[in-house]
């Protein structure tokens, strides 16, 4: 579902990512951890056009892109961007509801101004969304009076409005206090145990041990390790002096 190769982005004289390769396959959780500034949101961003790499080549659900033409993309690229963009959901750390919505007015909106579906087609999604993520209840209410943890779980389910292939999570429980934490990453696991295909960048390792099918390790704009979770928190015998790296890491959270 999504293949990076060679991603490269710079931000002035700071080169965030250097040459990343990664790749989701259909039903895969693949968590993206590493300490910060490694560039793991940059690259997140970067999946679905947030931010243009300055090189490289992206094919996420079946659109790609070549990056690096002068001049930025052409129509065509323009119009791969804003179909990939409509088949992928992105969940952002800080919620980016609206304000002026309500929960169920923020779920449904995609669905009415880009997917077109009719009203009340859309509120009946909607409701139901809300209900997968335990909030049936808070349908009528603004992101203001919702906990941290609401907000989240509306903004996942305005993800899932959009029937998304693939999900992109950026660092979505850190913004949290721990206790609020919970019941993100328990709509998250149920998502992945639904068969989702996920992408996380994440610091919170227990969803990585639980959740993941692999992990990939960033540092300095590299993907360090690219390895199975029973690799990453088992055996690192075979990841050579990356193992060590791994352990410190794990040491220090
Ligand atoms: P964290 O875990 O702290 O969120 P991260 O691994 O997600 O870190 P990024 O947010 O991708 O790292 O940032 C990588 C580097 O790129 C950092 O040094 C950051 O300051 C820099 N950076 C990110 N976005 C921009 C930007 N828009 N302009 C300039 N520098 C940026």
């Amino acid at each position: 579902k999504v293949k990076a190769e060679g991603i490269v982005k710079t931000f002035g004289a700071t080169q965030v990512l250097d040459g990343v390769d990664i790749s989701v396959n259909g039903g895969e959780v693949v968590v993206v951890l590493g300490p910060s500034g490694s560039g793991k949101t940059t690259l997140l961003r970067s999946l679905n056009l947030l931010e243009t790499p300055d090189s490289g080549t992206l094919e996420v659900c079946g659109y790609r892109l070549d990056m690096g033409a002068r001049g930025g993309f052409d129509r065509a690229a323009r119009q791969r961007v804003a179909a990939l963009r409509r088949r992928t959901a992105m969940v952002f750390q800080s919620f980016n509801l609206f304000p002026h919505m309500t929960a169920l007015q923020n779920v449904i909106e995609g669905l009415i101004s880009v997917k077109k579906v009719p009203k009340a087609e859309a509120l009946a999604c909607g409701e139901a969304l809300l209900g997968q993520v335990g909030l049936a209840d808070k349908r009528d209410s603004y992101p203001a009076s919702l906990s941290g943890g609401q907000k989240q779980r509306v903004a996942i389910a305005r993800g899932l409005a959009m029937d998304p292939e693939v999900i992109f999570f950026d660092e979505p429980t850190s913004a949290l206090d721990p206790e609020l934490r919970d019941e993100v990453l328990g709509v998250m696991r149920k998502l992945a145990d639904d068969g989702m295909t996920m992408l996380v960048v994440t610091h919170e390792i227990r969803f990585a041990r639980e959740a993941a099918d692999r992990v990939i390790f960033m540092e300095n704009g590299r993907v360090l390790t690219d390895c199975a979770k029973e690799v990453f928190f088992g055996d690192r015998a075979g990841l050579a002096d990356i193992g060590e790296r791994i352990e410190r890491f794990l040491g220090r959270l």
